[in-house]
């Protein structure tokens, strides 16, 4: 007699009386199977708008209207060979122009990216640690403040302080 399945979404155990679905050799409860598809198809889409964004951002640094083929083909390139994230390689973008201060030649596209990837990462660390947030940091809002907080001494502040002290 065949074993009584375990559903991969709820961990629960497909009895013979439930509808199920078999997806990838294996056996799901047809709700859970529907919940599946449909969170993996919000995935697909959340990284679809990451593209998105990042088509939008490189347009705008390098002041084009479109994606040339040159960057398509490279932005292809990094995420299926390098494994990068649409995510990372906009936040690198960020990183080259924004914080380093420096310039993307259109010629070279955004091959930048692979060399200051782990600059980058290791960046978002430290401001995930520094944020005490797990989760979703928008280094482009996170790391603005870090230039507010040098601040020139306030000696007006220091003569109110010296005045209650008298
Ligand atoms: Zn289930």
């Amino acid at each position: 007699m065949a074993k009584t399945p375990i559903c991969p979404y709820c961990k629960e155990l497909v009895n013979k009386d439930q509808t199920c679905k078999k997806y990838q050799n294996k056996t799901y409860h047809m709700t859970c199977y529907k919940k599946m598809i449909e969170e993996k198809y919000k995935e697909n889409m959340g990284q679809e708008d990451y593209r998105k964004e990042l088509y939008e951002y490189i347009c705008d640094i390098f002041k084009i209207d479109e994606i040339t083929p040159q960057i398509m083909s490279q932005i292809d390139k990094f995420y299926k060979d390098y494994n990068l994230t649409y995510t990372e390689m906009k936040d690198s973008l960020y990183y080259y122009t924004q914080i380093m201060g420096k310039t993307l030649d259109i010629k070279y596209g955004i091959a930048i990216i692979p060399h200051i990837i782990n600059e980058v990462r290791q960046l978002y660390e430290d401001v995930k640690l520094a944020t005490e947030l797990n989760e979703n940091v928008d280094i482009t809002k996170a790391v603005k403040p870090v230039k507010v907080k040098i601040k020139q001494p306030n000696y007006s502040y220091r003569k109110n302080i010296d005045m209650e002290d008298l």
